[in-house]
């Protein structure tokens, strides 16, 4: 998704784990508390160019599991890693403009739902980003400000509704020679999803999923009952400077900023959000947009997407969303939340108010 390795070591991570790990598990069926259980197991991977980490508690089989998790990863890579030569979504790439390309179910369902997605939020979120990523190239290092010419040749590119799907045959084409799709604003979260899915089958009950600080799941509670706190990091400072607290059990978390890969030019800041209607970067007022709630797809896109909009815009279509919320930070460091939302973030930092 990522597509250099100079990135990560430049990646602010987003949100941050802030709990301490729970004394002892909590085990609502039995009254009986087998003190091994206590312990996590925990794996750091390095995927599709995302740092995950990953955190279970559970049995003698936790660390089976996270072999499998491991190779779920892997099978994800090889589907929607467009930087992945081998991979399904680099297939249709090379073969725009020219002929449609067999992919598996899993990658077919989430290019449908992506353009859904781009169709519900009117292109803010468009899965064929790909010329303008390309032509920016945010975050690999010698980045200028593309020639206009190229950004409208880019731009001119990118449309989802030029995304040719076949249902029945399983196959994907992309109408123009030049066309590509890029996932980066989805996939953490489609791959958080796909962990957690195999976590609830396998009934493990407590577990943190987080795919690159920015795709957080928290399954069930702490083993000690209490709720997972989660840091969200001040967008402006170094890691682990905390700007607020959420508490959360059995939820998803997930936030795009305009300061997580960018470079300077002329004292303006370019980053890795791009505005598919301008093929420039988004420059409307938010910093960030972090989502609470549905599944991690569905943050995921949804994070992007409003980073996208602006906060009258984004706050209006996120109000009629049910069931997921949001938190909007705007350049001038206030905070809006959606209406669900109200009391459950605790500001720790006075550099931000919340706007009640
Ligand atoms: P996220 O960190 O989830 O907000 O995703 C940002 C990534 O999504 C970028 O690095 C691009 O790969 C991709 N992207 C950038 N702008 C858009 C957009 N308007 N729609 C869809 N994907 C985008
Ligand atoms: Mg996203």
């Amino acid at each position: 998704m990522i597509s250099s390795k100079v990135k990560i070591l430049g990646m602010v991570i987003l949100l941050f784990i802030a709990a301490g790990i729970g004394l002892f598990y909590w085990n609502n069926s039995s009254s009986k508390v087998d003190p091994s259980l206590n312990q996590p197991v925990t794996q750091t991977l390095f995927k599709f160019d995302t740092v995950i980490n990953l955190k279970i508690y559970g049995d003698d089989e936790s660390a089976n599991h996270l072999k499998k998790i491991e190779q779920m990863l892997d099978d994800v890579d090889q589907q929607i890693n467009m930087s992945n030569k081998d991979s399904e979504i680099h297939a249709i790439n090379e073969a725009a403009g020219k002929k449609a390309v067999k992919v598996s179910q899993g990658t077919f369902d989430l290019m449908k739902l992506s353009v859904d997605y781009a169709e519900d939020t009117q292109g803010a979120f468009d899965p064929s980003i790909g010329p303008l990523v390309s032509l920016w190239k945010i975050g690999n290092g010698g980045e200028h400000v593309p020639d206009a010419n190229l950004i409208n040749q880019a731009k001119s590119l990118v449309n989802y509704k030029d995304i040719i799907m076949d249902e029945a045959n399983l196959t994907i084409k992309l109408a123009k020679e030049g066309m590509s799709l890029d996932l980066g604003g989805i996939g953490k979260g489609y791959a958080a999803d796909l962990v957690a899915n195999y976590l609830h089958d396998v009934q493990v009950e407590s577990a943190i999923i987080d795919l690159g600080g920015s795709s957080i799941i928290a399954i069930g509670r702490k083993p000690n009952g209490e709720q997972w706190r989660i840091g969200l990091q001040d967008p402006d400072r170094a890691r682990g400077e905390q700007l607020a607290l959420i508490q959360l059990d059995n939820e998803t978390i997930d936030s795009s900023g305009v300061y997580e890969r960018f470079f300077m030019e002329n004292g303006v800041r370019y980053h890795h959000i791009l505005d598919p209607k301008t093929g420039f970067p988004t420059k409307n007022g938010l910093k960030s947009v972090t989502i609470i709630g549905g599944t991690a797809t569905d943050a995921d896109v949804l994070s992007t997407a409003v980073v996208v909009m602006d906060l009258e815009e984004g706050m209006a279509y996120m109000n009629q969303k049910q069931n997921v919320e949001a938190m909007f930070i705007t350049e001038d460091n206030r905070i809006y939340l959606t209406s669900g939302l109200k009391g459950k973030i605790n500001l720790t930092n006075e550099r931000y108010t919340l706007v009640e």
